[in-house]
């Protein structure tokens, strides 16, 4: 941790306490998310000019037109991907399309036992890696590749989050789904809905849920 970043090292304690607490009104209720998000340094993976407002309840820009999520919908998404509260499926695999900052993915590293994540801005792909690393974050696998194509080498997977919006519902990657896998996936151009995709015995089962807003889901790496 570096100097300018542990100056606000109590009071982060506090904020996140308040982040969590914020969590719970919005909703979120699954309790292994919440400790998660608790134990998380969020600051560390903004800028630090942003690092005052990072537990605030926004997305906020991490440089080449990216941004990180607001901690209610990466909670939101990952309480969806654990599934109803009775029974917490064990997540072994989890793949996450667009690293970004890397702050979700260190979220599901405290819940899953290998978590994979892609992302296509180079420069992104190597500071998420470095920050991940410096945390000593070891069950995150960080690859630099256009996650269109899912991750086929390390499939199958217990869950897949998009954190990227892409233009319609997409069934290739779904394939890379394990049986009683669950995807979780903004899809749309201007107005945008959460899907939940559920791998069954046979066939697929897609719930649309509420209405959100992520960057687009865009091709190639760069
Ligand atoms: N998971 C992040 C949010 C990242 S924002 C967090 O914890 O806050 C979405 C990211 O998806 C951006 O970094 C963007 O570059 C990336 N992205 C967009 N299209 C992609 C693609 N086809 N493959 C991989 N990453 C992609």
């Amino acid at each position: 941790m570096n100097k300018s970043h542990s100056g606000i090292g109590m009071t982060s304690q506090r904020t996140r306490a308040r982040m969590i607490e914020r969590l719970r009104e919005q909703g979120i209720k699954d309790e292994a998310v919440l400790a998660a998000m608790f134990e998380v340094p969020r600051h560390l993976f903004v800028d630090e000019a942003m690092a005052t407002r990072a537990y605030d309840d926004v997305s906020l820009p991490i440089n080449f037109n990216q941004t990180i999520s607001q901690p209610y919908i990466v909670a939101r998404m990952i309480e969806i991907l654990r599934g109803p509260d009775h029974h917490h499926r064990p997540l072994n695999r989890v793949l996450e399309i667009g690293t970004g900052c890397g702050y979700q993915a260190a979220v599901l590293a405290r819940l899953v036992r290998e978590v994979y994540t892609v992302e296509r801005i180079q420069p992104l792909y190597e500071r998420a890696r470095r920050q991940l690393r410096d945390l000593k974050i070891r069950n995150v696998s960080v690859r630099y590749a256009d996650g269109n194509a899912g991750l086929p080498e390390a499939a199958p997977f217990d869950g897949i989050i998009m954190a990227a919006a892409a233009p319609a519902l997409a069934v290739a990657l779904r394939e890379q789904l394990a049986a009683g896998g669950r995807m979780i996936l903004p899809v749309g151009v201007q107005e945008q809905s959460l899907y939940l995709v559920e791998r069954e015995e046979r066939g697929f089962r897609e719930t649309r849920l509420e209405a959100v807003k992520f960057v687009p889901l865009l091709m190639g790496k760069e």
